[in-house]
């Protein structure tokens, strides 16, 4: 719905948390700039979204209360919403149906069997199977799971394609592109942002989406924000055979995801393997050889499995706060994210709290101590 007043939005950083927010903002009626130098191919640093497995682990969670558990719930039903809405605008993105993740431990299996009580009491579908029901399952599982907690209504995308649907989307909705990187925000009104040719972009409203770019550009205006970098690297591999898939979706080994890709080669032979935990900016071969070899748990099948493609991008960790960083340190300035190990998951939502913050209406104060403009 149009915002009954639009303002000008500057979104720095065009991840998935950026685009999204861009296109759902410029839907809303706002004037949307993105500015990122990837916009013109021009990558500052790997970026996160264009790593990730896409893994939307929105129903498992330990907890069923409380803001991290708010914004899965709320992004699992705007992905649904976004989908179906991108699919009628023409844009055909496939979703993976379904998560299992094996318990390898008595802790693990109490765990999941906790969940479990716990979302039948929400009426959210969720299953718990023994090592009966597993050892049926086609191709063999890796390690030797005591059990299994399956979740139908958790899923899996593609972070490439959807982004480059939202991209197609925030353009016919007006979103101007700037394809540089941004220097330093100056405390002007309103906000003022300097790029790295030294033009400077002006916006009432100044969202910070650019994952570990944040950070430098909030302590330029005296504002820190302690983010950590953790990096992931991945794997995709060809299996020696076709493995007539029978997973009931992805499968989860104590925090691996793997992602059966049928549909990435004839053939239908290839998986994702990922993702390593590696604090710092330098991934270790010695951190990819436990994911190649699920650290000795991977089955013979995965063994003889030939490396085909590896990749890595960085994972943007809050220090001393739970991630992701949703808040407005001064008026108009808005800060999301720090959304660590589920971006891709939480950008509905994110966008969705940008949306409710912007709304209509300039900034509440404008800076500190002078009238709204
Ligand atoms: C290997 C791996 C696997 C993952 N798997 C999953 C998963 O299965 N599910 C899930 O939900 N999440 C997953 N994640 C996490 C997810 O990728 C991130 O949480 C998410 O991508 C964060 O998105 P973002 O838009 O905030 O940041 P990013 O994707 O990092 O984007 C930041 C953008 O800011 C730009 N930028 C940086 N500095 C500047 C500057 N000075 N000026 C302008 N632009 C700038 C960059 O070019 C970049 O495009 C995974 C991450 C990794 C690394």
């Amino acid at each position: 719905m149009p915002a009954s007043q639009s303002s000008s939005v500057l979104v720095v950083g065009a991840g998935i948390v950026g685009v999204a927010a861009a296109w759902q903002l410029a839907e809303q009626g706002h004037a949307v700039t993105l500015v990122d130098p990837a916009l013109g191919g021009d990558p500052t640093e790997p970026s996160g979204s264009q790593a990730a497995l896409g893994i939307l682990m929105a129903r498992v969670f330990h907890r069923s209360s409380g803001r991290a558990w708010r914004l899965r719930q709320q992004s699992h039903a705007l992905w649904n919403h976004w989908l179906a809405d991108l699919g009628q605008r023409g844009h055909q993105l496939r979703r993976r149906q379904g998560l299992l993740l094996l318990a390898a431990s008595n802790d693990d299996l109490s765990k999941q069997q906790r969940i479990a009580a716990d979302r039948e009491r929400l009426g959210i579908p969720m299953q718990l199977l023994g090592p009966a029901d597993l050892a049926r399952v086609h191709p063999a599982l890796p390690g030797r799971p005591l059990g299994a907690l399956f979740s139908p209504e958790d899923s899996q995308l593609d972070p490439g394609p959807v982004m480059d649907a939202m991209h197609a989307e925030a353009r016919k909705a007006g979103v101007e592109y700037v394809a540089e990187r941004a220097l330093r925000i100056e405390r002007q009104r309103p906000w003022r942002l300097i790029l790295a040719s030294g033009r400077p972009l002006e916006a009432p409203w100044l969202v910070l989406a650019l994952g570990m770019g944040t950070a430098p550009l909030l302590e330029g205006i005296g504002l820190p924000l302690h983010l950590e970098p953790v990096l992931g690297q991945a794997l995709e591999l060809e299996l020696a055979a076709d493995p007539n898939w029978q997973w009931p979706g992805a499968v989860v080994w104590q925090g691996v995801n793997l992602v059966p890709r049928p549909d990435l080669h004839p053939g239908g032979r290839r998986l994702w393997l990922g993702a390593t935990l590696e604090p710092g900016m330098q991934g270790s071969p010695e951190a990819l050889d436990h994911l190649r070899h699920l650290g000795g748990d991977a089955p013979e099948w995965l063994e003889q499995a030939t490396v085909v493609r590896s990749w890595s991008g960085l994972r943007c960790h809050p220090q001393g706060r739970p991630a992701p960083v949703l808040e407005e340190p001064e008026p108009g300035l808005l800060v999301a994210s720090g959304h660590y190990r589920n971006g891709v998951l939480l950008a509905p939502a994110t966008a969705a709290w940008l949306c409710e913050r912007i709304g209509g209406a300039p900034p509440a104060r404008y800076p500190p101590g002078e009238p709204a403009p």
